[in-house]
């Protein structure tokens, strides 16, 4: 699933549309999460005004309109040259002056909507903080977590809380830090949440710097993989040795999302709450 760094990298490689105007626009499939506003042809003659990225969401501002663009599950934006062939899940064709924008989605969990009103309240509104941002600090997220009753994984994955962070990131974060992921978010001290906050925005822009984390159909626009998922150390890596103490790392379900972690690194510390886990499961991870 695309992450926050590999929409950060796609908004960037798209950055060569900004000042090209619409020729055309052509849906091949408008059955996405959402259909595809049967007026998108709207877009026709006008320019690219700006790329900017809001949680996952990009925000596509053109001269009269703008739209926001989400890849789901497995979408992806191509620039291509319009005799290039298209391929099956190539669902909409944005002809600007210069080169094509093709939306490829096989799974078709992706969006492509107008912001208007209804979906910035309902999908922008409510987001958490960029994690990224001096909004998100240490003193916000204590603030956030001494009323939480989940585990610190569950609460840092939560957008209400902060966007962006997703599996890999909270997996690797909480390895890194050896904290538990299963340790009830309001059992943190004032020292671990500093920390944690540092560690999630350092490997949120080391996944940027690397280009994302190139999960198996993840390719940016120029189709480049990135080369994040090369540093991983927990995520996806049950079963496997701990790169610190060579104990075999073990996979958590917690809040339905495989959490891998080494018990002898980031052992439970005690505390007054507990958080319901389900057993270990075995095996590897996606
Ligand atoms: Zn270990």
């Amino acid at each position: 699933m695309p992450e926050l760094p590999e929409v950060e990298t796609t908004k960037t490689s798209l950055l060569p549309l900004i000042h090209q105007k619409v020729v055309s626009v052509q849906v091949r499939e408008s059955r996405l999460r959402w259909a595809i506003p049967e007026d998108i042809t709207r877009l026709e003659g006008q320019r690219l005004i700006q790329l900017t990225r809001r949680s996952k969401y990009i925000l596509a501002e053109f001269e009269q309109d703008t739209m926001l663009w989400h890849l789901g599950m497995s979408g992806s934006f191509q620039l291509s040259e319009a005799d290039i062939e298209l391929r099956k899940h190539d669902h909409l064709i944005i002809q600007f002056e210069d080169i094509q924008l093709r939306y490829h989605d096989p799974r078709r969990f992706g969006c492509i909507l107008w912001l208007d009103q209804n979906s910035q309240r309902k999908l922008i509104d409510t987001l958490g903080p960029e994690p990224l941002s001096d909004a998100f600090d240490a003193a916000y997220l204590a603030n956030k977590l001494k009323s939480k009753n989940v585990g610190i994984k569950v609460a840092i994955m939560d957008n209400h809380v902060v966007v962006g962070v997703g599996n890999i990131y909270a997996t690797e974060s909480l390895f890194n830090l050896g904290i538990h992921p299963a340790q009830p978010a309001s059992s943190l001290n004032m020292q671990q949440i500093e920390k944690l906050v540092l560690e999630i925005k350092r490997i949120l822009k080391q996944a940027i710097d690397l280009g994302g984390s190139t999960l198996r159909d993840y390719r940016n626009a120029m189709g480049e993989n990135g080369y994040f998922q090369q540093t991983l150390l927990a995520y996806g890596r049950a079963g496997e040795m701990c790169v610190n103490c060579e104990t075999t790392l073990e996979n958590l379900k917690l809040g339905q999302r495989a959490s891998v972690f080494c018990p002898q690194c980031q052992a439970l510390q005690h505390s007054k709450t507990t958080v319901k886990v389900t057993k270990s499961v075995q095996g590897k991870t996606k």
